[in-house]
């Protein structure tokens, strides 16, 4: 079994949670000048491993646990809306041109693209918006529905899932990224992006947690 080493940050959140608990992720990401989206990982990553507690609506509070969780029990606990990113999301009428400048614009690998009443109708990978180009003269008058992947074929997640579940469909499904989802009667809310990245990201933060 690892036993959990933390990281500089994660010993100041610590401190400070000791110090002031009950406090918001809010108030800790302001004491520490970060965003609260910065501090999100972390604060999982304390959570999962017992070293803090969460109530809705009070806030994070020392558990004065002595922490023993071992690493596999961590990433079970590590759920997609943790990592996830912010969404970059265009309509389908966009021009392939408008798509590969808001690509460009927001430095992003994929696109999901909705209809006018904002549900998810398909996804523009760099791949799909390369292909196009190529050998056509105006990209400008093409609608990026006509190349996008389109529903229902494309793969998505939630944000309670289990990262681990998102990251097999990732490499099963030979793709960068998963739109996160909110299902409604009418089809599908985009509320956030996982990419590899995101993954990346979270493999490293379980290495800095663990003696590794
Ligand atoms: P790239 O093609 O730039 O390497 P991807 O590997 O993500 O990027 O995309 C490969 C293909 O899979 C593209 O045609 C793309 O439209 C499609 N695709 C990308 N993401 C998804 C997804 N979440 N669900 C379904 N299809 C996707």
């Amino acid at each position: 079994m690892s036993l959990i080493e933390l990281n500089k940050r994660q010993e100041e959140i610590l401190q400070i949670v000791k110090g002031n608990g009950p406090i918001t992720g809010e108030q800790i990401a302001e004491r520490l000048h970060l965003t609260r989206a910065t501090l999100r990982p972390d604060l999982a990553i304390l959570t999962m491993a017992g070293f803090l507690d969460a109530r809705p609506r009070v806030g994070y509070f020392y558990s004065g646990k002595k922490p023993g969780q071992d690493i596999s029990e961590t990433m079970n606990n590590m759920k997609v809306g943790d990592f996830q990113s912010i969404p970059v999301v265009v309509r389908e009428d966009v021009s392939v041109y408008d798509a590969i400048s808001q690509m460009f614009l927001d430095d992003v690998g994929t696109l999901f693209v909705v209809d006018k009443k904002s549900f998810l109708t398909g996804v523009l990978s760099r791949k799909d918006l390369l292909r196009t180009s190529l050998g056509n003269q105006d990209l400008s008058t093409i609608p990026v529905h006509i190349i996008m992947t389109r529903m229902p074929n494309v793969t998505f997640c939630f944000k309670n899932e289990p990262l681990i579940q998102a990251a097999h469909r990732l490499i099963n499904q030979q793709i960068d990224a998963l739109p996160v989802v909110i299902e409604q009667p009418e089809g599908l809310k985009v509320i956030g992006r996982l990419t590899k990245t995101n993954i990346t990201r979270a493999f490293l933060s379980l290495s800095e947690s663990h003696e590794l």
